[in-house]
């Protein structure tokens, strides 16, 4: 696919493009107010949900058409370019009659294949809109693209993505895990597609909007939609996670852009070194493997079963604990090991079952 970059006149093309707002259009006066504020720490790409897809029925599911009429006045009375979220031909319509300028389709939108081909259909004839597709509330790469390529086949080719993490039962620290190998690996795949981080509904909560948007601009991404409302506190939706334009402004000061730069001299040195460790550590591997075998042979003579539950129990946990010690994550150090041990049984069965 032959992208092409998402540029707006007036806009400076440099990382990170910043687009914010409130999660939701939900008064005249808040969403000119907080554009008012946005403008003031130099935001030129203003956000707000319209149509909220909510979880369950009963919640506040957006002001529709209306809130769009404010968009247009934020336009007006800002010069600010402005965008929300599409999730039906209807919207597509209404949002190009009101001269929205970016429009992106939400998370649970491009979990189905069905509603997107629906949006793409109706962007046919709008070429030059640029679209932002989040990726799926599920972490499945393929239906990323899959909706990138039914947006791109519409003949749009101002296409970006926003990585807003992915659902998962247990809640953890974060509201939708990040799983950032997952955007690192379209950005591999589709290399010329501009990549936004989305903190605010990563984290879910306002003190992980720095740190997210720290990392976000580390791993290379283009830009940041982050949530950002008049009132946080008395906001109808995603209330948590929203900062006010001042303390976006101070976070965004924060953020320390690092761009490659010609002495990569020391990087190189480094990256020999990790090639180095990488060569010892598989070495180590192939030889536990081989001790590995030889247990099983052991095994196999004394008519004894592969998996011995409490050896492997104990194995994991002190590994963890060292690994902790070490100091790393106990969780990573776990499914490292979870792996190897999962190999060595392969192994042993290959032993096991080889006719002598
Ligand atoms: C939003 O941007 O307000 C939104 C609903 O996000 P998501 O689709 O990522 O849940
Ligand atoms: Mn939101």
């Amino acid at each position: 696919m032959d992208f092409e970059k998402i540029t707006l006149p007036g806009v400076e093309d440099k990382r990170p493009m910043i687009i914010a707002g409130p999660c939701s259009a939900e008064t005249e006066d808040q969403v000119l107010e907080t554009a008012k504020q946005l403008k003031k720490q130099g935001i030129k790409i203003f956000r707000a949900g319209v149509w909220k897809p909510r979880t369950k029925p009963g919640g506040f599911e957006g002001v529709g058409v209306e809130a769009l009429t404010w968009l247009e006045k934020v336009k007006k009375e800002t010069g600010m370019y402005v965008s929300t979220e599409v999730a039906t031909a209807k919207h597509v319509e209404e949002a190009l009659k009101h001269n929205i300028d970016l429009l992106w389709i939400g998370a649970r939108t491009t979990a189905n294949p069905f509603a997107v081909q629906e949006i793409a259909d109706t962007l046919k004839g709008h070429e030059d809109i640029p679209v932002l597709i989040k990726n799926p509330v599920n972490p499945d790469l393929e239906l990323w693209i899959g909706a990138i390529e039914r947006i791109y086949n519409a003949g749009i080719k101002k296409i970006g993505v926003i990585h807003r993490g992915f659902s998962s039962y247990d809640k953890k620290l974060y509201r939708n895990l990040p799983q950032w190998h997952i955007p690192i690996e379209l950005h591999r795949r589709l290399p010329n597609l501009q990549i936004f981080c989305d903190p605010s509904h990563i984290g879910g909560r306002r003190d992980l909007i720095a740190p997210l948007s720290q990392q976000a601009m580390d791993l290379r991404f283009d830009g940041l939609i982050i949530e950002s409302h008049c009132t946080p506190d008395l906001a109808w939706s995603d209330k948590d996670q929203q900062v006010t334009p001042d303390v976006l402004g101070l976070i965004l000061n924060t953020l320390v852009i690092r761009e490659m730069n010609q002495t990569t001299e020391n990087l190189s040195e480094l990256r020999k070194q990790i090639d180095e460790i990488d060569m010892t550590l598989t070495e180590l591997l192939a030889k536990r493997m081989r001790v590995a075998r030889e247990i099983g042979q052991y095994k196999k003579e004394h008519d004894m079963p592969i998996l011995q539950t409490m050896r492997y129990d104990e194995i994991l946990s002190r590994r963890a604990t060292d690994g902790a010690s070490m100091g790393m994550d106990q969780d990573f150090v776990k499914t490292i090991f979870e792996s190897i041990h999962s190999e060595s049984v392969r192994q042993q069965m290959e032993i096991m079952n080889k006719i002598k």
